[in-house]
């Protein structure tokens, strides 16, 4: 039974020796009293023939018997396939082993779906794979995302390792944490009426580190956060969480430059160009509407904020006169779309608190629109030159106070790129990665409802040094020492340089974010002691691990590079959880349940 070789090994040049293999019968064919199986492991699959003329008559049967995945040992002579029967698609496909033992290990019984073929299993119901996840993760192309993960959580160790990284893990039982998401809390049974929160990242715990003279530090780390899911959101997912003492950004830039580089060699062996561009949060929403630009492809946004100062249509130049600006893009292309397009558009703008969308179509030589007739011939030159004017094209517009317009414009801009793309008028390739860092965000984000400031990042980022005076005078102004790093439009991680100054991040607690300073001193009083015994300066990133593998798999869903995510709903659907307690365990944990009766 012991295996000699793996199911993705045998070549021509193995002809004549006898091998074995172990593995799923992935696929069995019965053809002219022959029949055929192709054993599979998680390395490839190679055929196996029994032959009635020289086998054992119940072996023979019991190959006829063999169901798909069932788990078996097949000894027998390595021979090339007869002439025209190669398989070109697999590795093995110019060699078959003529079979003269074979072993069952295991039956399996009839599948809920089925493994073997690509094309129907893509097409099975997510929630049937997920409960049958040890079934889906068979499927070579599972198989191959698990092997990606793996590699690019390998090269990442070694590469911090080689900079002088120590990987230390932090708790996961923690405590909970004004700012930021919901947290998972975990009742405690020896502290009634107390709990431990999991925690949404480890960053207390790595600047901790950094006064602890740690110096690098980097995790593969698991965190939490009890959000409404979104589409491509799990309630756990892993960071490599990354934090460095005596740096300033440009430090930080090139190390995640040098890992990103490493990564993508290992895993695709691709090269990818360093240093990567950077552009400021300001310049994002400026030319593409969002903080986390996809550069492959144009369509920028385009300021006409000047040209409509004074102009007769009112919706834009009253706009204007109240601190607003306009905005356009040119989707080139899509003149073609139909009304019912444009509705679904303007909807869609509608459901970012757009007022409108007001557009022109520029159709056999004419600018078809309902607003042209109030725009002056300085106004269409404007247009016809910044934008760039020509047959086919599709303008659209949005006149807002500039976050508004930006963001709106943002996200069509995205729209008409996936519309483009579907009719195949935007290309772009697969092997494309446009890498680069946003910097400069604002430090704080004005909460109206509340009426106060909050950390557009979080609370222990430094402001950029020289803008220190307007903290107290115009918190609005001030940017952050933060950067995020992003790839093809998806934010792959953000960090930033930490106040390493006890007063200051004291300062920023109590006097900019308003919390209390009881609170401050409950739940940051031991960050603030340990400031005060010689902190160094220190900065840190963290990349999300498994949104960099959907990436490097090619895929859209964090779920295919996850062995058992949860579903959108957060539940495991294979274990079923969560899951109710024994009325013994909720009183050990002092619990007691109120749950609202379902009608
Ligand atoms: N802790 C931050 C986060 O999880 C990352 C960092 O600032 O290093 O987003």
């Amino acid at each position: 039974m012991k295996r000699t070789h793996h199911c993705n090994e045998l070549r021509p040049s193995h002809a004549g020796e006898t091998a074995t293999l172990c593995g799923w019968v992935h696929s069995r064919r019965d053809l002219g009293g022959v029949i055929f199986i192709d054993i599979r492991d998680r390395e490839g699959r190679t055929q196996t023939v029994f032959d009635p003329s020289d086998l054992a008559p119940e072996l023979f049967a019991l190959a006829g018997s063999l169901r798909s995945e069932c788990v078996v040992s097949v000894t027998g002579k390595v021979r090339a396939r007869p002439a025209g029967t190669n398989n070109p698609k697999i590795a093995t496909g110019e060699v078959e082993i003529h079979a003269s033992s074979l072993v069952v290990l295991n039956y399996a019984e009839v599948l809920p779906f089925p493994v073997d073929d690509p094309e129907t299993a893509a097409k099975v119901n997510e929630e049937l794979r997920l409960q049958y996840r040890y079934l889906d993760l068979r499927r070579p192309e599972m198989a191959r995302n698990l092997r990606v993960r793996s590699k690019a959580a390998t090269a990442t160790r070694v590469f911090l390792d080689e900079q002088g990284f120590l990987e230390i893990e932090t708790p996961t039982l923690f405590k909970s944490t004004p700012e930021g998401a919901r947290e998972f809390v975990v009742p405690s049974r020896l502290h009634p009426g107390q709990f431990y929160a999991l925690p949404q990242s480890p960053q207390q715990f790595k600047q901790i580190l950094m006064v602890a003279g740690v110096e690098r530090y980097f995790q593969l780390a698991r965190c939490y956060r009890d959000e409404d899911l979104r589409a491509d959101r799990q309630p756990e997912f892993t960071q490599v969480d990354i934090e460095m003492s005596f740096i300033e950004r440009e430090d930080l830039y090139s190390l995640v430059e040098g890992l990103l580089k490493r990564v993508w060699s290992t895993a695709l062996g691709m090269d990818i160009p360093t240093p990567f561009p950077r552009i400021s949060f300001q310049e994002a929403l400026n030319r593409f509407g969002i903080d986390k630009p996809d550069t492959r492809f144009g369509m920028e946004l385009v300021d006409l904020t000047e040209d409509f100062r004074a102009s007769a249509f009112k919706v834009f130049s009253g706009t204007i006169a109240q601190g607003g600006v306009v905005k356009a893009i040119n989707a080139k292309g899509m003149a073609g779309a139909t009304q019912g397009q444009i509705e679904t558009m303007t909807d869609y703008a509608k459901s970012f608190g757009a007022r409108g969308l007001a557009f022109i179509k520029v159709e056999k030589g004419e600018w078809k629109s309902p607003i042209v007739k109030f725009f002056g011939d300085v106004e269409k030159e404007a247009l016809r030159s910044k934008l760039g004017i020509e047959e086919g094209d599709l303008i659209l517009f949005a006149a807002d106070q500039w976050l508004n317009a930006c963001e709106i414009l943002g996200k069509i801009r995205l729209y008409c790129a996936d519309i483009l793309k579907s009719q195949g008028k935007l290309v772009i390739p697969p092997n494309r990665f446009n890498f680069l860092w946003v910097v400069n965000f604002p430090l704080l984000s004005f909460d109206k409802e509340q009426n106060r400031w909050y950390s557009s990042h979080h609370p222990f980022t430094a402001p950029v040094d020289d803008d220190i005076p307007l903290l107290t005078t115009d918190p609005k102004q001030v940017r952050g020492q933060h950067y995020d790093v992003v790839v093809n439009g998806v934010e792959l991680g953000g960090g930033s340089i930490r106040i390493h100054q006890p007063d200051m991040q004291k300062m920023i607690f109590e006097q900019i974010l308003q919390i209390p300073s009881d609170l401050v001193k409950a739940r940051f009083g031991y960050m603030l002691e340990a400031f005060r015994f010689g902190c160094p300066p220190h900065g840190g990133i963290a990349l999300g691990f498994d949104r960099l593998v959907a990436i490097l798999c090619g895929t859209t869903s964090i779920r295919d590079v996850i062995a058992f995510p949860k579903t959108a709903k957060g539940t495991c659907l294979m274990t079923d959880s969560p899951a109710s307690l024994e009325p013994k365990q909720l009183r050990d944990l002092h619990l007691e349940c109120r749950v609202p009766q379902k009608d």
